[in-house]
């Protein structure tokens, strides 16, 4: 069939389209999304992290499309790309105050995903946190948190390590 067509020109709707280059792609997908993350410490194991509402808002061709973008797409969210540590606190990337990681906040984060088009599902390959901002900053809204009986809780060991990446 045609799911597995490398032309380009035969994808028709099947296809992402690059933010960056314009270009049609299928897989891998490189984007940034924003959704409220918390983290659960607990005790000697592995911290997980905690979603809701995550979405979206760009997607890329390849890592250098993305990196070229990444400032002008976090600055439209008047956000700069701080990559903050895992916690238990850390720095608004708007306005510097402290953001409590184990409620929820607003979270940026760059992930790679392979995308699977006859499935319809992607796997994360790799994530990196951009940024986070606190409560007063990004409210999470409270009927999302209370809506969520059964938030996606995902145990770290079956996600890619995340990528703290310290910039001093
Ligand atoms: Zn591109
Ligand atoms: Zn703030």
């Amino acid at each position: 069939m045609t799911r597995l067509n490398t032309d380009p020109e035969k994808w028709g709707d099947e296809a992402y389209f690059c933010d960056a280059c314009e270009k049609p792609f299928r897989t891998p997908m490189f984007d940034i999304s924003k959704g409220y993350e918390r983290t659960i410490y607990d005790g000697n194991r592995m911290p997980e992290v905690e979603i809701i509402g995550s979405g979206t808002i760009a997607q890329y061709c390849s890592d250098p499309c993305r990196v070229k973008k990444i400032s002008a797409v976090l600055a439209k969210e008047n956000v700069r790309a701080t990559y903050p540590d895992i916690g238990p606190v850390e720095a608004c990337s708007r306005c510097g105050k402290p953001v409590d990681m184990t409620k929820f906040h607003l979270t940026y984060v760059d992930s790679d995903t392979e995308q699977d088009w006859d499935r319809m599902c992607a796997t994360v390959t790799k994530t990196v946190v951009l940024a986070v901002l606190c409560d007063a900053c990004a409210p999470p809204p409270q009927r999302l948190i209370a809506e969520t009986d059964f938030p996606v809780s995902i145990k770290s060991e079956d996600l890619p390590p995340r990528e703290y990446l310290k910039v001093d």
